[in-house]
């Protein structure tokens, strides 16, 4: 299972589990409290059921005792709700351990990222005293823990003194779940109101567990009121979380920051400060070369860098911009066999423009979507050899001259419009790579 889910998945809801007996028909384990009895059997009964007998109709034959009822049979919920001891709560609560990488130091700024990061360093010297919440959102792999991480370790370093908590969303409704079965509610609010700093990784997940969004909403509050930093990460802007109105209009409190694609220049400076810690050398072209093809993500980039340092130790070779092509091609792999299709058109586009795929095949004008949607249709129409009834339909059923009007338009604007031309040519590259 350790590889089918993420690390943190992993060790909130599967490694607590104990092995108590196994036999052919029935597998028994014991698990901390319901909700991860719960959890287990709605995220992962087909994953589990693919080693774990079951019964004809797909039940699996799995048994679970809980952790709690073990240790006091006893105790008649009902009639006699004592508050558990302090002593028999969990004594720790989930946190993250901040990565050594991701101080500031390490993080390259450009012009996508550099507002971001001037935020995340104002309230790292001031907790507390600027912008209370800070909230950074972006796409995926552009450096959002990264940042969260290095407020975290700035603001230790410059006073010993301050307490920094840094959490994911899962981890603290796990403590949540566990401290209200406890009925330790206090203790954890006297522990996360004790903090100076509390880092939020991956608000999102929230959507998806509404049910504690109130208690988390209570927290904030709580620590917002008593001049404590909450930084938030998000792979979305507020307004656009399905969360209550109370909670959006808090995390839209303070200042909310966008980290961006970072541009050409800024990814090569990100990969040869990256090989630089490594204690690798490429050379300029090669880093050009692989920032130019893979341009949504930091992570790949990095991803690509190890990739071909790998392939360049095992060769015997220098890394060269021919190695970088091969071992890139590869890594690129079955997509560069893959057909443009308009899905695909889509998909780059949204994340170039950071919009929705469904707001690209929406009636929406507003010019946020509508723009990037007649650039997804100009490069439809340029790059794929298909009927223009066809390619207008696949944007939710649009009409061959809407499709045609904005391939015009588009057409026009990129003659004079340079920074649209290097859109277009990095979705162009990205479809065609
Ligand atoms: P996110 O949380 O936004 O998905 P991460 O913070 O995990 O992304 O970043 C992914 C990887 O990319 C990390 O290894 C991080 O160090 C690196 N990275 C992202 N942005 C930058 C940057 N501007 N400079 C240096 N490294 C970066
Ligand atoms: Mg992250």
């Amino acid at each position: 299972m350790q590889e089918r889910c993420s690390a943190t998945e992993y060790q909130n809801w599967l490694s607590p589990i104990v092995l108590v007996e196994s036999t052919n028909e029935m597998l028994t384990i014991e698990v901390p409290n319901i909700f991860v009895q719960e959890y287990l059997l709605d995220n992962y009964k087909k994953d589990l059921a693919a080693f774990i007998p079951t019964k004809p109709n797909g039940e699996l034959l799995l048994n679970f005792v809980i952790a709690e009822q073990k240790k006091k049979p006893a105790a008649p919920m009902i009639s006699t709700p004592a508050p558990a001891s302090e002593e028999s709560a969990p004594a720790s609560f989930h946190e993250v351990k901040l990565n050594p990488h991701y101080v500031f130091e390490h993080f390259i700024e450009g012009p996508s990222n550099q507002f971001v990061k001037s935020a995340a360093l104002g309230v790292a010297n001031t907790p507390g005293k600027s912008y209370n919440p800070l909230f950074i959102h972006g796409g995926v792999g552009l450096g959002k823990t990264h940042l969260l991480h290095a407020i975290g370790h700035f603001a230790k370093q410059h006073n010993k003194k301050l307490r920094v908590q840094c959490i994911t969303t899962e981890g603290f409704i796990n403590d949540l779940v566990d401290n209200l079965r406890n009925k330790t509610m206090d203790r954890m609010k006297r522990f996360y109101r004790s903090l100076d700093i509390l880092l939020v990784d991956d608000i999102q997940f929230l959507q998806s567990r509404l049910n504690f969004e109130e208690e988390l909403c209570n927290t904030f509050e709580s620590l917002i009121n008593n001049n404590k930093q909450i930084v938030i990460t998000s792979d979305k802007p507020p307004g656009q979380l399905k969360l209550s109105e109370r909670m959006v209009a808090r995390m839209e409190w303070g200042l909310v920051a966008h980290v961006g694609i970072p541009d050409l220049e800024t990814r090569v400076a990100i990969l040869q400060h990256k090989a630089e810690v490594k204690g690798i050398r490429i050379p300029h072209k090669v880093a050009f070369f692989i920032a130019e093809h893979i341009f949504n993500n930091v992570r790949q980039l990095e991803g690509a860098l190890n990739r071909l340092t790998a392939y360049s130790r095992l060769m015997g070779h220098e890394v060269t911009e021919e190695i970088a092509q091969k071992s890139l091609g590869e890594m690129m792999g079955p997509s560069s066999q893959k057909k443009i299709s308009v899905d695909n058109i889509m998909k780059s586009v949204a994340t170039l423009y950071e919009v929705k795929v469904s707001d690209l095949c929406s009636t929406a004008r507003t010019k946020d979507v509508a723009f990037p949607r007649q650039v997804a249709m100009y490069l439809a129409k340029e790059l794929i050899n298909d009927s223009l009834m066809k390619l207008a339909g696949a944007f939710g059923g649009k009409t061959h001259s809407t499709l045609l009007h904005a391939w015009k338009k588009i057409g026009t604007q990129v003659e004079t419009d340079e920074r649209l031309r290097k859109q277009i040519q990095m979705a162009r590259r990205n479809l065609e790579a």
